[in-house]
């Protein structure tokens, strides 16, 4: 079995894992996490920490990690509700999948300032955060989506092309990785990767 692979833990990542694993529960963690100082950067850029949503009661059919929240996300202190998350929504219906059975995270849970892709140590400080929450969600599948996720759960040597369509087990967990929404809309409707996102919401929805 595969143990997760995020990236090398640094003081404050330390921090953060503890008191992630402190806490005893979602609304508990939520708490404490929306107060995270971790990264100053990403502290004082932000709005919002956005720690996901998950399912009102019980365990997620599903849970979605994407890469860290953008401009709309960090407004409304929500995860994928920009034009990302409405690609998401729609193939997620069109995979037969409900958003409302699903929790919706992401690696990283404050903007990057101008939706750059997040620095290694971000992604390290900021795993404790979801280390914590795929153990308290008792997560059986996982979709990683993009190429930032797909590391976090796989390995930094991850390439997506070769690794998305069939789960992969990682710490007793079905990981699937596949494109993110951000590039099925850069690559337009008829793109390869819009068609491979669609491919693989549907593949994991049969796995359910
Ligand atoms: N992209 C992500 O990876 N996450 C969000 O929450 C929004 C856009």
């Amino acid at each position: 079995m595969a143990a997760l692979r995020p990236p090398r833990l640094d003081a404050a990542a330390d921090e953060v894992a503890r008191t992630a694993a402190a806490a005893p529960d979602w609304e508990a963690l939520a708490t404490v996490a929306r107060s995270c100082v971790a990264c100053p950067e990403l502290a004082s850029t932000r709005q919002h920490v956005v720690v996901g949503d998950v399912p009102a009661g019980g365990r997620p059919r599903l849970v979605i990690v994407g890469e860290a929240p953008g401009a709309t996300e960090d407004e409304t202190g929500r995860p994928f509700v920009g034009r990302s998350g409405a690609l998401l929504d729609l193939l997620l219906a069109e995979a037969g999948l409900d958003r409302a059975q699903c929790a919706v995270l992401n690696i990283v849970k404050c903007r990057p300032p101008a939706n750059r892709t997040p620095k290694t140590p971000e992604v390290a400080r900021c795993s404790g955060w979801l280390r914590r929450q795929l153990d308290l969600l008792d997560a059986g599948t996982v979709v990683a989506l993009g190429l930032s996720s797909a590391k976090w759960f796989l390995g930094p040597r991850t390439v997506l092309g070769q690794v998305r369509g069939r789960p992969h087990e990682v710490d007793g967990r079905a990981v699937w990785v596949t494109y993110h929404p951000s590039a099925a809309i850069r690559f337009g409707p008829n793109g390869a990767p819009r068609a491979a996102l669609a491919a693989d919401l549907a593949a994991v929805a049969g796995s359910l």
